[in-house]
């Protein structure tokens, strides 16, 4: 009986290239062409597992999406024996090239490391702390590393960062954080988004009572573009108008148009809401389905757009500096309020 492949301790592809994996996948052809699946603890089969603990397991390894991922190498997202080989060869891929960061400086020989500068670079990963600190060591020394584990117990890094051997690291802790950070990026563009949305569904519905994010074409989604071009206040002024090339309003007959820059991010908007609703990322011409934001009609309308605007010379609209004296200001405002 042949012993299967298991992923070795703390072996992560987080933060490595995935194009090998990709690549590998896309040139196999035949799902069933593998005896036995590469498994992620011995007692787990990967043959057993259901689609959604592939996935998750893949993303776990990866930090990536594993729908995308199959969609990147050309396999159907849905086919779950593909999802299955996709686990197989990212543990591969992971026993070859992700090994826990920092585990060339046991090595006696410290000048003579194993290890790339691009995987000292990833950061560490949930390794022991001694390492952690050497590595943090290394980088603010230029190079010079000190071996912790014999001579310090303690380290004390110029920031403030107190290192104890044997402590561990709260990621719990920290996975909060970036969490916290991430949800205050996104709420104000997933608001936007939010309201893009209800605008386009409202759009299509008018448009034909069949027609929805599901199901509608990149002609369905340029007529949606230009309907809400109509709404924008940026005028794009003619070739003999007084006011070409000013920023004034002015009081001429010239069209009031969506800026260009607001409709190139209105499309990549799009495009991820479409994705959202599960319509992949790319359009493919011959099959006329995927992302219908991604198509080149599309690209084309954009492209024009901001060709009109640049002839009209119309200047991009840039946000005014704010100083700091002002935001002090306006934070007293309203504390005081
Ligand atoms: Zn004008």
């Amino acid at each position: 009986m042949v012993l299967p492949t298991v992923l070795k301790r703390k072996h992560s592809l987080k933060g490595k290239q995935l194009l090998p994996v990709i690549r590998k996948l896309r040139d196999i052809q035949d799902a069933h062409g593998i005896k036995q699946l590469a498994r992620t603890s011995s007692a787990r089969r990967t043959e057993n597992m259901s689609n959604e603990d592939v996935l998750k397991a893949v993303e776990d390894l990866t930090g990536e999406n594993g729908t995308e991922l199959l969609e990147l190498a050309g396999k159907d997202p849905n086919d779950e024996d593909f999802a299955k080989l996709l686990l197989h060869v990212c543990i591969l891929h992971a026993n070859e090239k992700g090994q826990p960061e920092g585990q060339d400086l046991q090595d006696p020989e410290l000048g003579h490391s194993s290890a790339t500068t691009a995987d000292r670079e990833q950061g560490p990963t949930c390794t022991s702390n001694s390492r952690k600190a050497t590595d943090k060591d290394q980088d603010s020394n230029g190079g010079k590393r000190r071996k912790l584990q014999d001579s310090t117990t303690e380290v004390k890094d110029k920031d403030g960062t107190q290192i104890q051997q044997g402590e561990s690291l709260d990621l719990v802790k920290i996975d909060k954080r970036i969490k916290e950070l991430n949800d205050k990026s996104s709420s104000s563009l997933s608001k936007r988004k939010d309201t893009l949305k209800n605008s386009l569904n409202f759009f299509l519905q008018l448009l034909r009572k069949d027609c929805t994010i599901s199901n509608c074409t990149p002609d369905d989604l340029k007529h949606f573009l230009v309907w809400k071009d109509d709404f924008g206040k940026t005028p794009v002024h003619r070739i003999n108008c007084t006011f070409l090339g000013t920023k004034e309003l002015g009081s001429c007959e010239c069209p009031r148009r969506l800026a260009a820059g607001t409709v190139s991010v209105m499309v990549q908007n799009l495009s991820e809401i479409f994705y959202e609703s599960g319509r992949g990322k790319f359009w493919d011409e011959r099959s006329d389905t995927g992302n219908p934001a991604a198509a080149h009609c599309i690209k084309q309308y954009v492209k024009l757009i901001q060709e009109e605007q640049a002839a009209a010379h119309v200047v991009p609209k840039q946000a005014k500096p704010i100083f700091l004296g002002k935001i002090k200001r306006i934070a007293s405002y309203i504390d005081n309020e």
